[in-house]
């Protein structure tokens, strides 16, 4: 079961949304209607946080289908109901993709070792 509420459980969270927010309100010259449905979402707790390519998080809202949990919003694996269930299988499919990952970033370091050579 994926923990809906991070923002409870996450300390240095709260002051990151505050942030977020009051930046939100300060957008649209002090209108809080932006903002409301950003504070709606912050007191539920609902964020996705998935950890996005350029580091931030992604605040999206998490969203339910179906009768499932999902900690994460459409774009990060919160739609569609197939997947992984136990945790163990969780941890499998993290666990690859954070090898391709990595194997994707060494590849590319390669690439720009033999880009040097060649361009020297
Ligand atoms: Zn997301």
């Amino acid at each position: 079961m994926i923990d809906l509420h991070p923002v409870i459980n996450n300390q240095d969270l709260p002051q990151f949304f505050k942030q977020h927010i009051l930046k939100r309100i300060e957008e649209q010259n002090g209108q809080y209607g932006l903002a409301w449905r950003l504070i709606q979402r912050y007191r539920k707790g609902c964020y996705c946080l998935a950890k996005k390519a350029d580091g931030k998080l992604c605040l999206n809202s998490a969203k339910i289908p179906g009768d499932r949990p999902s900690g994460r919003c459409g774009w990060h694996g919160g739609t569609g109901i197939s997947g992984p269930k136990t945790v163990a299988g969780r941890k499998r499919i993290s666990d690859a993709q954070r090898m391709r990952w990595e194997r994707y970033r060494l590849e590319k370091r390669n690439y720009a070792i033999v880009a040097d050579n060649l361009l020297s």
